[in-house]
C-alpha cells in the first residue's frame, strides 16, 4: 500500500487545511472521511430516518440497509484538483457542509454497522496513490498501521471563535453561545461513543492549535511528517 498521513481530531480545530495543504505539497490524495458520514446523515434525515430532535431513537438497521444502498465514489477532479464524491452518480455539494448536517452525521457515527460499512471504501483509498485521511478514527481503526498520525486539537472555545469568524466573514450571523453549545454536544457523543471514538491513537502526535494559526500548524505537522 501507498504511505497514509492520519489528521484526527474535532472539527474546527484545523484538519480540514492542513489535510488539503499537505495533499497538495505531496500530490497525495485526501480523504474526507467526514462527508462520508454526513452523506449518510443527511440522506436519513431525507428518508426521514432522523428529525432534528437530538434524543430520538435512531433504528441502526434501517440507516444500514440506508448506507448499503448507496452508490458512493470518489472520484479524482483533475479541474479543481480536488476529489469529488459522488452518491448513486451524482456529485455532492456544499450541502452536507453545515452544521445541521455535522449533527445528524454523529447521530449516524455511533453505529458500529454502519461504520464498518464504510471501512473498506475508506481503505481502499490507500491502495492507489498516497492519502491524506482527515476524520476522528483515521489512525485508532481505518488505517492503524499509518505511517504518520497527528491528533490536531483545539478549545471548544478557540472552535466556536473560528466559526463566528468563518460565518460573519461569509456576510451571516453568528451567535457565539449557541454554536459553543452545538461544538461541545458533538464532541461529547464523537468522544463517548463505543465504537470508534474521536481519540488520539497512542502513536500520534497531539498538537493543540487553540494559540496557533492555520500556517504554523501546517509547518509543525509537516515537520512532523519529515522526522
Ligand atoms: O469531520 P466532520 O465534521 O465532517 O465529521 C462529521 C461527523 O462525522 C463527526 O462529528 C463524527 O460524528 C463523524 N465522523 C466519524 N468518523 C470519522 C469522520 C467523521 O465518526 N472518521
Amino acid at each position: 500500500r501507498y504511505p497514509v498521513i492520519c489528521i484526527d481530531g474535532p472539527s474546527g480545530a484545523g484538519k480540514g487545511t492542513v489535510t488539503w495543504r499537505l495533499a497538495q505539497a505531496l500530490n497525495y490524495q485526501l480523504l474526507d472521511s467526514g462527508a462520508l458520514y454526513r452523506i449518510v446523515g443527511l440522506k436519513a434525515f431525507e428518508a426521514g430516518l432522523i428529525t432534528a430532535d437530538t434524543n430520538q431513537t435512531i433504528d441502526e438497521t434501517a440507516v444500514l440497509a440506508l448506507t448499503q444502498s448507496l452508490e458512493i465514489a470518489f472520484v479524482p477532479n483533475n479541474e479543481s484538483g480536488r476529489v469529488d464524491i459522488l452518491v448513486n452518480g451524482e456529485a455532492v455539494g456544499e450541502q452536507v457542509r453545515n452544521e445541521t448536517v455535522g449533527g445528524y452525521a454523529s447521530q449516524i457515527a455511533v453505529f458500529p454497522t454502519v461504520r464498518q460499512a464504510l471501512l473498506k471504501l475508506q481503505q481502499d483509498m490507500a491502495t492507489r496513490s498516497g492519502l491524506v485521511a482527515d476524520g476522528r478514527d483515521m489512525g485508532t481503526v481505518v488505517f492503524p498501521d499509518a505511517d504518520v498520525k497527528v491528533y490536531l486539537t483545539a478549545s471548544a472555545e478557540a472552535r466556536a471563535e473560528r466559526r463566528v469568524t468563518q460565518l460573519l466573514n461569509a456576510g451571516q450571523t453568528a451567535d457565539f453561545e449557541a454554536i459553543l453549545t452545538t461544538i461541545k454536544a458533538r464532541d461529547e457523543r464523537d468522544e463517548n461513543r463505543t465504537t470508534a471514538p474521536s481519540k488520539p491513537a497512542e502513536d500520534a502526535l497531539l498538537l493543540d492549535s487553540s494559540t496557533l494559526d492555520a500556517n504554523t500548524v501546517y509547518e509543525q505537522v509537516k515537520k512532523h511528517c519529515q522526522d
